[in-house]
Protein backbone atom coordinates (compact mmCIF):
# COMPACT_ATOMS: atom_id res chain seq x y z
CA UNK A 1 0.00 0.00 0.00
CA UNK A 2 1.37 3.45 -0.61
CA UNK A 3 0.26 6.71 1.24
CA UNK A 4 0.96 9.80 -0.67
CA UNK A 5 2.62 12.35 1.02
CA UNK A 6 3.26 14.92 -1.45
CA UNK A 7 2.45 18.19 -0.65
CA UNK A 8 0.01 19.75 -3.22
CA UNK A 9 0.67 22.94 -4.74
CA UNK A 10 -1.46 25.36 -6.27
CA UNK A 11 0.38 26.45 -9.37
CA UNK A 12 -1.17 29.06 -11.74
CA UNK A 13 1.03 29.01 -15.16
CA UNK A 14 0.14 32.88 -17.11
CA UNK A 15 1.75 31.12 -20.68
CA UNK A 16 0.34 32.11 -24.26
CA UNK A 17 2.11 29.44 -25.78
CA UNK A 18 0.10 26.36 -25.99
CA UNK A 19 3.50 24.39 -27.14
CA UNK A 20 5.06 25.44 -23.66
CA UNK A 21 2.21 25.62 -21.58
CA UNK A 22 1.99 21.38 -22.33
CA UNK A 23 5.41 21.55 -22.12
CA UNK A 24 5.69 22.91 -18.32
CA UNK A 25 2.86 20.58 -17.50
CA UNK A 26 4.36 17.53 -18.61
CA UNK A 27 7.21 18.55 -16.06
CA UNK A 28 5.02 19.21 -13.46
CA UNK A 29 3.12 16.16 -13.87
CA UNK A 30 6.10 14.19 -13.52
CA UNK A 31 7.27 15.67 -10.45
CA UNK A 32 7.15 12.91 -7.38
CA UNK A 33 7.80 15.42 -5.04
CA UNK A 34 4.75 17.56 -5.31
CA UNK A 35 1.16 17.66 -6.28
CA UNK A 36 0.70 20.22 -8.87
CA UNK A 37 -2.34 21.14 -9.36
CA UNK A 38 -2.49 23.27 -12.41
CA UNK A 39 -3.94 26.40 -13.83
CA UNK A 40 -3.73 27.77 -17.12
CA UNK A 41 -4.04 31.58 -17.87
CA UNK A 42 -3.33 33.00 -21.17
CA UNK A 43 -3.60 36.95 -20.76
CA UNK A 44 -2.85 39.44 -19.06
CA UNK A 45 -6.58 40.42 -18.01
CA UNK A 46 -7.11 36.88 -16.42
CA UNK A 47 -3.65 37.39 -14.67
CA UNK A 48 -5.14 40.10 -12.78
CA UNK A 49 -8.28 38.79 -12.00
CA UNK A 50 -6.32 35.92 -10.68
CA UNK A 51 -3.34 37.95 -8.27
CA UNK A 52 -6.49 39.90 -7.07
CA UNK A 53 -8.29 36.23 -6.04
CA UNK A 54 -5.53 35.76 -4.70
CA UNK A 55 -6.41 31.63 -5.08
CA UNK A 56 -3.18 30.01 -5.37
CA UNK A 57 0.42 29.35 -4.39
CA UNK A 58 2.77 30.39 -6.66
CA UNK A 59 2.75 31.76 -10.43
CA UNK A 60 4.78 30.76 -13.06
CA UNK A 61 4.73 33.55 -15.39
CA UNK A 62 5.92 33.83 -19.00
CA UNK A 63 7.51 37.20 -19.60
CA UNK A 64 6.19 37.71 -23.32
CA UNK A 65 2.28 37.98 -22.81
CA UNK A 66 1.13 39.16 -26.53
CA UNK A 67 1.44 42.42 -26.59
CA UNK A 68 2.56 42.65 -22.86
CA UNK A 69 5.20 41.43 -20.98
CA UNK A 70 5.56 39.83 -17.19
CA UNK A 71 6.46 43.34 -15.64
CA UNK A 72 2.65 44.24 -16.38
CA UNK A 73 2.31 41.67 -14.02
CA UNK A 74 4.61 42.28 -11.06
CA UNK A 75 3.38 45.89 -11.32
CA UNK A 76 0.09 44.93 -10.44
CA UNK A 77 1.11 42.38 -8.21
CA UNK A 78 2.82 45.03 -6.42
CA UNK A 79 0.14 46.92 -6.41
CA UNK A 80 -2.33 45.26 -4.56
CA UNK A 81 0.93 43.73 -2.39
CA UNK A 82 0.21 40.17 -3.47
CA UNK A 83 1.87 38.04 -0.75
CA UNK A 84 2.39 34.81 -3.39
CA UNK A 85 5.48 33.82 -5.24
CA UNK A 86 5.82 34.54 -8.70
CA UNK A 87 8.43 32.81 -10.88
CA UNK A 88 9.13 34.30 -14.06
CA UNK A 89 10.21 32.14 -17.27
CA UNK A 90 12.18 34.01 -19.99
CA UNK A 91 13.19 32.72 -23.25
CA UNK A 92 16.04 34.80 -23.62
CA UNK A 93 19.74 33.68 -22.26
CA UNK A 94 19.48 37.72 -20.65
CA UNK A 95 20.93 38.47 -17.21
CA UNK A 96 20.38 42.09 -17.37
CA UNK A 97 16.52 41.17 -17.78
CA UNK A 98 16.58 38.79 -15.18
CA UNK A 99 18.33 40.96 -12.44
CA UNK A 100 15.41 43.45 -13.66
CA UNK A 101 12.62 40.70 -12.84
CA UNK A 102 14.48 40.73 -9.15
CA UNK A 103 14.01 43.95 -8.78
CA UNK A 104 10.32 44.49 -10.01
CA UNK A 105 9.70 41.64 -7.19
CA UNK A 106 10.26 37.99 -9.33
CA UNK A 107 11.21 35.55 -6.67
CA UNK A 108 13.16 33.51 -9.19
CA UNK A 109 13.53 33.48 -13.07
CA UNK A 110 13.63 29.90 -15.00
CA UNK A 111 15.32 30.26 -18.97
CA UNK A 112 12.40 28.41 -20.67
CA UNK A 113 15.12 26.39 -22.17
CA UNK A 114 15.56 24.37 -19.27
CA UNK A 115 12.18 22.71 -18.18
CA UNK A 116 13.32 20.04 -16.54
CA UNK A 117 11.15 18.49 -13.85
CA UNK A 118 13.85 18.40 -11.04
CA UNK A 119 14.66 22.06 -12.03
CA UNK A 120 11.13 23.36 -11.83
CA UNK A 121 10.70 21.28 -8.54
CA UNK A 122 14.00 23.23 -7.08
CA UNK A 123 13.03 26.46 -8.28
CA UNK A 124 9.47 26.45 -6.99
CA UNK A 125 10.33 25.23 -3.63
CA UNK A 126 12.65 27.15 -3.10
CA UNK A 127 10.58 30.31 -4.19
CA UNK A 128 8.26 29.08 -1.60
CA UNK A 129 10.46 29.10 1.14
CA UNK A 130 12.14 32.44 0.33
CA UNK A 131 8.74 33.68 0.04
CA UNK A 132 7.54 32.55 3.15
CA UNK A 133 10.42 33.88 5.55
CA UNK A 134 9.91 37.00 3.73
CA UNK A 135 6.64 37.12 4.84
CA UNK A 136 6.97 36.34 8.63
CA UNK A 137 9.47 39.23 8.99
CA UNK A 138 6.96 41.57 6.99
CA UNK A 139 4.29 40.34 9.08
CA UNK A 140 6.49 41.34 12.32
CA UNK A 141 6.73 44.76 10.99
CA UNK A 142 2.93 44.79 10.31
CA UNK A 143 1.40 43.56 13.59
CA UNK A 144 0.92 45.43 16.53
CA UNK A 145 2.65 43.89 19.32
CA UNK A 146 0.52 44.24 22.35
CA UNK A 147 -2.81 43.37 20.60
CA UNK A 148 -1.57 41.05 17.63
CA UNK A 149 -3.46 43.28 15.56
CA UNK A 150 -2.72 44.13 12.00
CA UNK A 151 -0.75 47.71 12.41
CA UNK A 152 -1.55 50.81 10.06
CA UNK A 153 0.85 49.25 7.07
CA UNK A 154 -1.55 46.14 6.91
CA UNK A 155 -4.26 47.99 7.55
CA UNK A 156 -4.14 49.94 4.30
CA UNK A 157 -2.32 46.93 2.53
CA UNK A 158 -5.33 45.05 2.99
CA UNK A 159 -7.83 48.17 2.25
CA UNK A 160 -5.92 47.97 -1.34
CA UNK A 161 -6.19 44.67 -1.92
CA UNK A 162 -9.90 44.62 -0.88
CA UNK A 163 -10.71 47.42 -2.75
CA UNK A 164 -9.39 46.14 -5.95
CA UNK A 165 -11.41 43.28 -5.35
CA UNK A 166 -14.46 45.59 -4.43
CA UNK A 167 -13.94 47.50 -7.63
CA UNK A 168 -13.96 43.91 -9.83
CA UNK A 169 -17.56 42.89 -8.40
CA UNK A 170 -18.64 46.37 -7.87
CA UNK A 171 -19.41 45.33 -4.15
CA UNK A 172 -19.12 48.16 -1.17
CA UNK A 173 -16.96 48.12 1.33
CA UNK A 174 -17.32 49.72 5.25
CA UNK A 175 -14.15 51.57 7.14
CA UNK A 176 -14.71 51.78 10.16
CA UNK A 177 -12.19 54.36 12.79
CA UNK A 178 -12.90 53.80 16.46
CA UNK A 179 -11.54 54.95 19.68
CA UNK A 180 -12.17 54.14 23.46
CA UNK A 181 -13.73 57.23 25.27
CA UNK A 182 -11.89 58.38 27.84
CA UNK A 183 -9.06 55.94 27.82
CA UNK A 184 -6.53 58.77 28.72
CA UNK A 185 -8.12 58.09 32.26
CA UNK A 186 -7.74 55.00 32.70
CA UNK A 187 -3.82 55.11 32.06
CA UNK A 188 -3.47 58.24 34.04
CA UNK A 189 -5.35 56.79 37.08
CA UNK A 190 -4.71 53.26 36.87
CA UNK A 191 -1.60 52.98 35.00
CA UNK A 192 -0.11 52.11 31.34
CA UNK A 193 -0.32 48.47 32.20
CA UNK A 194 -3.83 48.36 32.97
CA UNK A 195 -4.05 50.11 30.21
CA UNK A 196 -2.18 47.71 28.31
CA UNK A 197 -4.33 44.67 29.56
CA UNK A 198 -7.59 46.87 28.35
CA UNK A 199 -6.64 47.37 24.83
CA UNK A 200 -5.82 43.91 24.49
CA UNK A 201 -8.91 42.85 25.66
CA UNK A 202 -10.78 45.36 23.40
CA UNK A 203 -8.53 44.42 20.55
CA UNK A 204 -9.67 40.67 21.09
CA UNK A 205 -13.67 41.39 21.46
CA UNK A 206 -13.53 43.37 18.56
CA UNK A 207 -12.00 40.56 16.07
CA UNK A 208 -14.46 37.86 17.33
CA UNK A 209 -17.07 40.39 17.22
CA UNK A 210 -16.75 40.89 13.06
CA UNK A 211 -16.66 38.37 10.57
CA UNK A 212 -13.60 35.79 9.25
CA UNK A 213 -13.28 38.21 5.88
CA UNK A 214 -13.49 41.34 7.96
CA UNK A 215 -10.08 43.04 8.91
CA UNK A 216 -9.22 44.73 12.49
CA UNK A 217 -6.31 46.67 13.08
CA UNK A 218 -4.69 48.80 15.66
CA UNK A 219 -3.14 51.85 14.15
CA UNK A 220 -2.40 53.86 17.57
CA UNK A 221 -2.58 54.38 21.39
CA UNK A 222 -6.12 53.75 21.80
CA UNK A 223 -7.49 53.86 17.82
CA UNK A 224 -8.80 51.02 15.71
CA UNK A 225 -9.67 50.27 12.15
CA UNK A 226 -12.00 47.73 10.98
CA UNK A 227 -12.56 46.70 7.39
CA UNK A 228 -15.57 45.62 6.42
CA UNK A 229 -15.98 43.37 3.48
CA UNK A 230 -19.01 42.78 1.08
CA UNK A 231 -21.69 45.35 2.28
CA UNK A 232 -24.73 45.71 0.53
CA UNK A 233 -26.13 48.64 2.27
CA UNK A 234 -25.49 51.41 4.93
CA UNK A 235 -28.45 49.54 6.98
CA UNK A 236 -25.97 46.36 6.84
CA UNK A 237 -23.41 48.47 8.43
CA UNK A 238 -25.10 50.31 10.95
CA UNK A 239 -26.50 47.15 11.62
CA UNK A 240 -22.76 45.54 11.97
CA UNK A 241 -22.18 48.87 14.22
CA UNK A 242 -23.77 48.17 16.61
CA UNK A 243 -23.13 44.54 17.06
CA UNK A 244 -19.59 45.65 17.32
CA UNK A 245 -20.62 48.47 20.06
CA UNK A 246 -22.74 46.08 22.05
CA UNK A 247 -19.74 43.44 21.96
CA UNK A 248 -17.04 45.96 23.12
CA UNK A 249 -18.71 48.00 25.40
CA UNK A 250 -19.64 45.44 28.27
CA UNK A 251 -17.82 45.79 31.46
CA UNK A 252 -13.87 44.58 31.58
CA UNK A 253 -12.55 42.72 33.88
CA UNK A 254 -9.19 43.52 34.19
CA UNK A 255 -6.74 42.81 36.74
CA UNK A 256 -8.47 43.66 40.23
CA UNK A 257 -10.97 45.99 38.98
CA UNK A 258 -14.01 46.23 36.55
CA UNK A 259 -13.83 49.15 34.07
CA UNK A 260 -16.44 50.09 31.85
CA UNK A 261 -15.90 50.79 27.94
CA UNK A 262 -17.35 52.64 25.27
CA UNK A 263 -16.15 53.49 21.91
CA UNK A 264 -16.81 56.25 19.09
CA UNK A 265 -16.84 55.18 15.20
CA UNK A 266 -16.58 56.70 12.52
CA UNK A 267 -17.57 55.05 9.15
CA UNK A 268 -16.24 55.49 5.44
CA UNK A 269 -17.72 53.38 2.37
CA UNK A 270 -16.43 52.59 -0.48
CA UNK A 271 -17.04 53.31 -3.33
CA UNK A 272 -19.42 56.29 -1.92
CA UNK A 273 -17.07 57.91 0.16
CA UNK A 274 -13.65 57.47 -2.21
CA UNK A 275 -11.59 54.87 -3.91
CA UNK A 276 -8.46 55.35 -2.24
CA UNK A 277 -7.17 54.04 1.12
CA UNK A 278 -6.14 57.54 2.57
CA UNK A 279 -9.17 59.07 1.67
CA UNK A 280 -11.24 56.45 2.98
CA UNK A 281 -9.30 56.63 6.32
CA UNK A 282 -9.35 60.32 6.50
CA UNK A 283 -13.01 60.45 5.76
CA UNK A 284 -13.63 57.76 9.00
CA UNK A 285 -11.62 59.44 10.79
CA UNK A 286 -13.41 62.81 10.33
CA UNK A 287 -16.46 61.27 11.09
CA UNK A 288 -15.21 59.64 14.27
CA UNK A 289 -14.10 63.11 15.41
CA UNK A 290 -18.23 64.29 14.35
CA UNK A 291 -19.35 61.42 16.66
CA UNK A 292 -17.11 62.08 19.47
CA UNK A 293 -19.14 65.70 19.66
CA UNK A 294 -22.04 63.95 20.31
CA UNK A 295 -20.58 62.36 23.06
CA UNK A 296 -19.41 59.12 24.22
CA UNK A 297 -20.79 55.60 22.81
CA UNK A 298 -21.94 57.16 19.21
CA UNK A 299 -21.06 56.55 15.81
CA UNK A 300 -21.31 58.62 12.62
CA UNK A 301 -20.89 57.84 9.03
CA UNK A 302 -19.36 59.88 6.58
CA UNK A 303 -21.76 62.51 5.52
CA UNK A 304 -22.35 65.30 2.31
CA UNK A 305 -22.34 67.70 5.10
CA UNK A 306 -18.28 66.75 6.30
CA UNK A 307 -17.77 66.41 2.59
CA UNK A 308 -18.78 70.27 2.08
CA UNK A 309 -16.74 70.97 5.37
CA UNK A 310 -13.80 68.64 3.64
CA UNK A 311 -14.06 70.81 1.20
CA UNK A 312 -14.22 74.13 2.63
CA UNK A 313 -11.00 73.12 4.46
CA UNK A 314 -8.91 72.31 1.74
CA UNK A 315 -9.85 75.12 -0.08
CA UNK A 316 -8.65 77.61 2.80
CA UNK A 317 -5.34 75.13 3.06
CA UNK A 318 -4.85 76.54 -0.30
CA UNK A 319 -5.92 80.49 0.83
CA UNK A 320 -3.71 79.77 3.94
CA UNK A 321 -0.27 78.93 1.89
CA UNK A 322 -0.92 82.35 -0.08
CA UNK A 323 -1.53 84.13 2.65
CA UNK A 324 1.61 83.10 4.08
CA UNK A 325 3.62 83.95 0.76
CA UNK A 326 1.90 86.85 0.20
CA UNK A 327 2.46 88.18 4.10
CA UNK A 328 -1.39 88.32 4.67
CA UNK A 329 -0.74 88.19 8.32
CA UNK A 330 -1.29 90.57 11.43
CA UNK A 331 -0.76 90.52 14.82
CA UNK A 332 -3.17 92.18 17.12
CA UNK A 333 -2.64 92.91 20.72
CA UNK A 334 -4.56 93.15 24.13
CA UNK A 335 -3.07 94.31 26.85
CA UNK A 336 -3.41 92.46 30.38
CA UNK A 337 -3.73 94.73 33.70
CA UNK A 338 -2.00 94.51 36.77
CA UNK A 339 -5.00 95.53 39.17
CA UNK A 340 -2.62 97.00 42.13
CA UNK A 341 -0.81 99.85 40.27
CA UNK A 342 -3.81 99.88 37.29
CA UNK A 343 -0.55 99.69 34.61
CA UNK A 344 -1.19 97.49 31.38
CA UNK A 345 1.72 94.56 32.69
CA UNK A 346 1.43 93.00 29.56
CA UNK A 347 0.17 91.48 26.35
CA UNK A 348 -1.16 89.20 24.64
CA UNK A 349 -0.42 88.76 20.72
CA UNK A 350 -3.32 87.32 18.89
CA UNK A 351 -3.38 86.92 15.18
CA UNK A 352 -5.50 87.93 12.15
CA UNK A 353 -5.31 87.32 8.77
CA UNK A 354 -5.99 90.41 6.80
CA UNK A 355 -7.38 89.07 3.39
CA UNK A 356 -6.67 91.15 0.19
CA UNK A 357 -9.76 92.43 0.04
CA UNK A 358 -9.33 93.91 3.54
CA UNK A 359 -11.75 91.25 5.49
CA UNK A 360 -10.18 90.53 8.83
CA UNK A 361 -10.29 86.48 9.54
CA UNK A 362 -10.67 85.43 13.19
CA UNK A 363 -7.77 82.42 14.06
CA UNK A 364 -10.34 80.72 15.62
CA UNK A 365 -11.51 79.78 11.62
CA UNK A 366 -7.82 79.55 10.35
CA UNK A 367 -5.99 77.93 13.11
CA UNK A 368 -7.47 74.67 13.15
CA UNK A 369 -6.84 74.39 9.75
CA UNK A 370 -3.87 75.57 9.89
CA UNK A 371 -2.70 73.14 12.63
CA UNK A 372 -4.33 70.29 10.49
CA UNK A 373 -2.19 70.79 7.41
CA UNK A 374 0.63 71.74 9.77
CA UNK A 375 0.85 75.17 7.89
CA UNK A 376 0.94 76.04 12.02
CA UNK A 377 4.80 75.42 11.85
CA UNK A 378 5.56 78.59 9.69
CA UNK A 379 3.07 80.62 10.68
CA UNK A 380 3.91 79.79 14.13
CA UNK A 381 7.80 80.78 13.49
CA UNK A 382 6.52 83.99 11.92
CA UNK A 383 4.36 84.71 15.15
CA UNK A 384 7.86 84.06 17.09
CA UNK A 385 9.64 86.43 14.73
CA UNK A 386 7.18 89.68 14.69
CA UNK A 387 6.66 89.35 17.92
CA UNK A 388 10.49 89.56 18.67
CA UNK A 389 11.27 92.17 16.57
CA UNK A 390 8.51 94.64 17.92
CA UNK A 391 9.87 93.80 21.49
CA UNK A 392 13.19 94.38 20.44
CA UNK A 393 12.45 97.39 18.93
CA UNK A 394 10.52 99.18 21.62
CA UNK A 395 13.18 98.40 23.72
CA UNK A 396 15.49 100.79 21.64
CA UNK A 397 12.54 103.21 22.26
CA UNK A 398 12.76 102.68 25.87
CA UNK A 399 9.39 101.05 25.97
CA UNK A 400 9.44 97.51 28.07
CA UNK A 401 6.18 95.50 28.54
CA UNK A 402 6.17 91.81 28.61
CA UNK A 403 4.39 89.88 26.20
CA UNK A 404 2.41 86.79 25.32
CA UNK A 405 2.02 84.68 22.08
CA UNK A 406 0.07 81.60 21.45
CA UNK A 407 1.89 77.97 20.93
CA UNK A 408 0.09 75.31 20.03
CA UNK A 409 1.09 71.59 20.85
CA UNK A 410 1.64 70.82 17.14
CA UNK A 411 3.75 73.64 17.20
CA UNK A 412 5.95 71.78 19.68
CA UNK A 413 6.29 68.52 18.42
CA UNK A 414 7.93 69.73 15.15
CA UNK A 415 11.57 68.90 16.20
CA UNK A 416 13.10 72.57 15.49
CA UNK A 417 10.77 74.29 17.54
CA UNK A 418 12.70 75.34 20.40
CA UNK A 419 15.82 75.65 18.66
CA UNK A 420 13.76 78.06 15.85
CA UNK A 421 12.78 80.31 19.58
CA UNK A 422 15.97 80.68 21.02
CA UNK A 423 17.21 81.70 17.82
CA UNK A 424 14.86 84.49 17.73
CA UNK A 425 15.08 85.59 21.30
CA UNK A 426 19.19 85.01 21.14
CA UNK A 427 19.12 87.58 17.38
CA UNK A 428 17.08 90.03 18.89
CA UNK A 429 18.42 90.23 22.23
CA UNK A 430 15.54 89.80 24.29
CA UNK A 431 15.88 89.87 28.16
CA UNK A 432 14.34 87.27 30.55
CA UNK A 433 10.52 88.39 30.91
CA UNK A 434 10.01 89.82 28.04
CA UNK A 435 8.69 86.82 25.83
CA UNK A 436 5.57 84.40 27.28
CA UNK A 437 4.68 81.24 25.65
CA UNK A 438 0.90 80.20 26.20
CA UNK A 439 0.54 76.64 26.15
CA UNK A 440 -2.59 74.64 26.19
CA UNK A 441 -3.51 71.55 28.59
CA UNK A 442 -3.53 69.45 25.19
CA UNK A 443 -0.40 69.09 25.44
CA UNK A 444 0.13 67.75 28.46
CA UNK A 445 -2.10 64.96 27.67
CA UNK A 446 0.02 63.93 24.58
CA UNK A 447 2.50 61.58 26.49
CA UNK A 448 4.47 60.45 23.25
CA UNK A 449 6.71 63.38 23.49
CA UNK A 450 8.86 64.53 26.59
CA UNK A 451 7.68 68.25 27.02
CA UNK A 452 9.78 68.62 30.36
CA UNK A 453 13.21 68.73 29.13
CA UNK A 454 11.83 71.25 26.56
CA UNK A 455 10.30 73.16 28.54
CA UNK A 456 13.13 73.76 30.86
CA UNK A 457 15.46 75.07 27.96
CA UNK A 458 12.64 76.90 26.97
CA UNK A 459 12.74 78.56 30.40
CA UNK A 460 16.12 78.88 31.07
CA UNK A 461 16.58 81.03 28.01
CA UNK A 462 14.45 83.25 29.93
CA UNK A 463 11.06 82.66 28.20
CA UNK A 464 8.13 82.46 30.15
CA UNK A 465 5.61 79.55 30.15
CA UNK A 466 1.80 80.21 30.51
CA UNK A 467 -0.81 77.63 30.76
CA UNK A 468 -3.60 79.13 28.51
CA UNK A 469 -7.39 78.23 28.92
CA UNK A 470 -6.78 76.38 32.17
CA UNK A 471 -9.36 74.10 33.62
CA UNK A 472 -10.99 73.22 30.03
CA UNK A 473 -8.68 70.05 29.28
CA UNK A 474 -6.87 68.05 31.35
CA UNK A 475 -6.45 70.20 34.57
CA UNK A 476 -3.91 67.82 36.20
CA UNK A 477 -2.96 69.21 39.16
CA UNK A 478 -0.01 66.73 38.78
CA UNK A 479 1.72 69.00 35.86
CA UNK A 480 1.51 72.05 37.12
CA UNK A 481 3.80 71.09 40.13
CA UNK A 482 6.04 69.02 38.37
CA UNK A 483 6.30 71.80 35.31
CA UNK A 484 8.47 74.46 35.21
CA UNK A 485 5.58 76.90 34.98
CA UNK A 486 4.76 80.67 35.93
CA UNK A 487 1.47 81.55 35.11
CA UNK A 488 -2.04 80.48 34.26
CA UNK A 489 -4.77 81.76 32.40
CA UNK A 490 -8.19 80.99 33.53
CA UNK A 491 -10.44 80.07 31.30
CA UNK A 492 -12.70 82.69 30.26
CA UNK A 493 -15.51 79.96 30.21
CA UNK A 494 -15.25 80.22 34.03
CA UNK A 495 -15.26 84.17 34.37
CA UNK A 496 -17.92 85.61 31.60
CA UNK A 497 -18.95 82.39 29.77
CA UNK A 498 -22.46 82.50 30.71
CA UNK A 499 -23.16 86.31 29.34
CA UNK A 500 -24.30 87.85 32.52
CA UNK A 501 -22.57 90.33 34.47
CA UNK A 502 -21.73 88.38 37.46
CA UNK A 503 -18.96 85.41 37.34
CA UNK A 504 -20.31 82.35 35.78
CA UNK A 505 -18.09 80.32 38.05
CA UNK A 506 -17.03 81.24 40.89
CA UNK A 507 -16.30 78.28 42.62
CA UNK A 508 -14.04 76.91 40.17
CA UNK A 509 -12.22 80.24 39.95
CA UNK A 510 -11.74 80.64 43.31
CA UNK A 511 -10.05 76.96 43.72
CA UNK A 512 -8.05 77.76 40.49
CA UNK A 513 -6.68 80.89 42.46
CA UNK A 514 -6.12 79.08 45.80
CA UNK A 515 -4.23 76.02 44.07
CA UNK A 516 -2.38 78.47 41.87
CA UNK A 517 -0.93 80.96 44.54
CA UNK A 518 -0.32 77.85 46.95
CA UNK A 519 2.17 76.67 44.15
CA UNK A 520 3.48 80.22 43.68
CA UNK A 521 2.38 80.73 40.26
CA UNK A 522 0.88 83.89 38.39
CA UNK A 523 -2.45 84.15 37.77
CA UNK A 524 -4.44 86.07 35.13
CA UNK A 525 -8.12 85.85 34.37
CA UNK A 526 -9.19 85.80 30.95
CA UNK A 527 -12.49 86.96 29.32
CA UNK A 528 -13.08 89.73 32.04
CA UNK A 529 -16.02 91.84 30.73
CA UNK A 530 -17.63 93.56 34.38
CA UNK A 531 -16.79 95.41 36.86
CA UNK A 532 -18.60 93.13 39.13
CA UNK A 533 -16.65 90.66 37.70
CA UNK A 534 -13.09 92.41 38.42
CA UNK A 535 -14.49 92.83 41.93
CA UNK A 536 -15.63 89.09 42.89
CA UNK A 537 -11.41 87.90 41.51
CA UNK A 538 -10.18 90.84 43.03
CA UNK A 539 -11.78 89.27 46.59
CA UNK A 540 -10.92 85.94 45.43
CA UNK A 541 -7.30 87.13 45.40
CA UNK A 542 -6.68 87.55 42.04
CA UNK A 543 -4.37 90.14 39.96
CA UNK A 544 -4.04 90.39 36.86
CA UNK A 545 -6.58 90.93 34.50
CA UNK A 546 -7.59 90.72 30.51
CA UNK A 547 -10.56 91.06 28.87
CA UNK A 548 -13.53 93.26 26.84
CA UNK A 549 -13.84 95.14 30.27
CA UNK A 550 -10.01 96.84 30.05
CA UNK A 551 -9.43 96.98 26.38
CA UNK A 552 -10.40 94.47 23.66
CA UNK A 553 -7.77 93.28 21.17
CA UNK A 554 -5.84 95.98 18.79
CA UNK A 555 -3.48 97.05 15.91
CA UNK A 556 -0.05 97.81 16.83
CA UNK A 557 -1.21 101.06 15.25
CA UNK A 558 -3.67 101.91 17.87
CA UNK A 559 -1.43 99.98 21.02
CA UNK A 560 1.76 101.98 20.79
CA UNK A 561 0.50 105.46 21.36
CA UNK A 562 -0.81 103.73 25.11
CA UNK A 563 2.53 102.13 25.92
CA UNK A 564 4.82 105.64 25.31
CA UNK A 565 4.47 105.83 28.77
CA UNK A 566 5.85 102.14 29.66
P1 LIG B 1 -6.99 82.55 23.39
O1 LIG B 1 -5.55 82.29 23.48
O2 LIG B 1 -7.83 82.05 24.51
O3 LIG B 1 -7.14 84.10 23.22
C1 LIG B 1 -8.09 84.87 23.87
C2 LIG B 1 -9.26 85.06 22.99
O4 LIG B 1 -10.29 85.62 23.75
C3 LIG B 1 -8.96 86.06 21.86
O5 LIG B 1 -9.71 85.68 20.72
C4 LIG B 1 -9.52 87.35 22.46
O6 LIG B 1 -9.89 88.28 21.47
C5 LIG B 1 -10.72 86.83 23.18
N1 LIG B 1 -11.12 87.70 24.28
C6 LIG B 1 -10.34 88.50 25.00
N2 LIG B 1 -11.03 89.14 25.95
C7 LIG B 1 -12.31 88.72 25.83
C8 LIG B 1 -13.53 89.01 26.55
O7 LIG B 1 -13.58 89.80 27.46
N3 LIG B 1 -14.64 88.35 26.14
C9 LIG B 1 -14.63 87.47 25.12
N4 LIG B 1 -15.76 86.88 24.79
N5 LIG B 1 -13.50 87.16 24.43
C10 LIG B 1 -12.36 87.80 24.79
P2 LIG B 1 -9.06 85.65 19.30
O8 LIG B 1 -8.10 86.77 19.16
O9 LIG B 1 -10.17 85.51 18.33
O10 LIG B 1 -8.20 84.32 19.36
C11 LIG B 1 -8.85 83.10 19.43
C12 LIG B 1 -7.89 81.98 19.69
O11 LIG B 1 -7.04 81.76 18.55
C13 LIG B 1 -6.94 82.24 20.82
O12 LIG B 1 -7.60 81.95 22.02
C14 LIG B 1 -5.83 81.29 20.52
O13 LIG B 1 -6.13 80.00 20.97
C15 LIG B 1 -5.81 81.27 19.02
N6 LIG B 1 -4.72 82.12 18.56
C16 LIG B 1 -4.69 83.47 18.42
N7 LIG B 1 -3.48 83.88 17.97
C17 LIG B 1 -2.72 82.76 17.83
C18 LIG B 1 -1.37 82.53 17.40
O14 LIG B 1 -0.59 83.42 17.07
N8 LIG B 1 -0.94 81.23 17.37
C19 LIG B 1 -1.77 80.21 17.75
N9 LIG B 1 -1.27 78.97 17.71
N10 LIG B 1 -3.02 80.41 18.17
C20 LIG B 1 -3.50 81.66 18.20
CA1 LIG C 1 -3.90 82.69 24.68
CA1 LIG D 1 -7.03 81.72 26.56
Amino acid sequence: MTVDFKKSIRTLVVEDDSQDFLLIKTALRNSDRADYQVRHLTTLAQATDALVDGDFDILLLDYFLGEHSGLDVLNQAREIHCTKPIVVMTGTNAPELDDMLMKQGAADFIPKDDLSTAFLDRTIRHALERKSAELEIAELVRRDHLTGLGNRVLFEEHMELAIARASRSSSQLAVLFMDLDRFKDVNDSLGHHIGDLLLTLVGDRLKRSVRKSDFVARIGGDEFTVLLDGINSPEDVSQIVEHICKEVCRPAPVSNTTLDVSVSIGVALYPENGELPIELMQKADMALYESKALGPGHYHFFTEHLQARLMRGLELEKALRDALADNEFELFFQPQIDIDSQQIAGLEALIRWRRSDGELVSPDEFIPVAVRCGLIVPIGQWVIETACSIISRWRKAGIRVPMSINVSPRQLKFNGFVDHLLDCVRHHELAPGDLEIELTEEVFIDSGVSYRQMMQKIKDAGVRIAIDDFGTGYSSMRYLRDLPLDRIKIDRSFVSGNGEASLSEPAITQSILSLAHGLHLEVVAEGVETNEQVNLLCQQGCRYFQGYHFYRPMPLAELEPRLSNH
